[in-house]
């Protein structure tokens, strides 16, 4: 089965609304013709209806980098997925490692978070990865396993295949220190095979699974010669519209 890569790019906490305009301004004649892939930008919330704006008319889409499993109601600082869509966003990341280190974010939590992100109508990109301990440790499988059916434990074949999976080891995060493509694919392998066994033969092979982890223009290639890499989640590299060009249309 072909898999559409999926390219997006995690903004984290940078950008003013101002900045937000002026990468739309020249990232998107840059990729115009890159209809290979699908390419999705997540701003942090505040910049989202901007970046709907000034992507209207082009195949970029939005997403957000978090969301609450609740409808509405009293849960101050929080937004939900009906908040996403509405702003006109169809993506949304869900217990990136940034979270799961500083904001408690758990599989559990995560899980709640897929299911209504799915109730809302947005592709949940679920964040799997092990730490440089749990690596060093042996661990790493048994960590991704752990998260994997953590987050997704519940959900129906179906809805598993409305979902896209990115395998971010953390020590490759914001570090410069990019996962070989060969230690990648091992770890996309493993994930694939977990989804094989919890929701069938046809889940895992539509399954989108993206590598995150200082993607950079030059290293791009190499990643997505990987049968099993279907795409890049991109952090610093994505800030940049000249670089994250370069990573779409590697
Ligand atoms: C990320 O934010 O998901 C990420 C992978 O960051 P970076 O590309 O900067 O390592």
């Amino acid at each position: 089965m072909r898999r559409i890569p999926i390219m997006a790019g995690n903004w984290k906490m940078y950008k003013t609304l101002a900045e937000t305009c002026d990468f739309f301004r020249k990232f998107n004649p840059l990729v115009a013709g890159s209809t290979h892939c699908e390419i999705v930008i997540c701003p942090p919330f505040v910049n989202l209806q901007a970046a709907v704006g000034a992507t209207r008319g082009t195949h970029i889409e939005t997403g957000g980098q978090n969301m609450f499993w609740e409808k509405e109601g009293a849960f101050t600082g929080e937004i939900s997925g009906a908040m996403l869509r509405a702003v006109g966003s169809k993506w949304v990341l869900i217990a990136h490692s940034e979270r799961r280190q500083y904001f408690g974010e758990t599989n559990e939590k995560a899980r709640k978070k897929i299911l209504a992100a799915l109730d809302a109508g947005l592709t949940p990109v679920y964040c799997v990865g092990e730490n440089l301990d749990e690596r060093q440790a042996g661990a790493t499988h048994e960590v991704l396993g752990t998260q994997l059916s953590g987050g997704v434990t519940g959900l129906t074949a179906d809805q598993f295949l409305k979902i896209a999976i990115a395998y971010e080891p953390c020590w490759a995060i914001g570090t410069g220190k990019v996962a070989t493509p060969e230690i990648a694919a091992g770890a996309h392998r493993f994930i694939r095979d977990q989804v094989r066994k919890q929701f069938g033969a046809d889940a895992a092979s539509s399954c989108r699974i993206l590598y995150g982890g200082s993607v950079k223009p030059d290293n791009i290639r190499g990643l997505m010669a990987q049968p099993d890499i279907d795409g890049a989640l991109v952090g610093g590299a994505s800030l940049d519209p000249g670089s994250f060009a370069s990573i779409v249309n590697f």
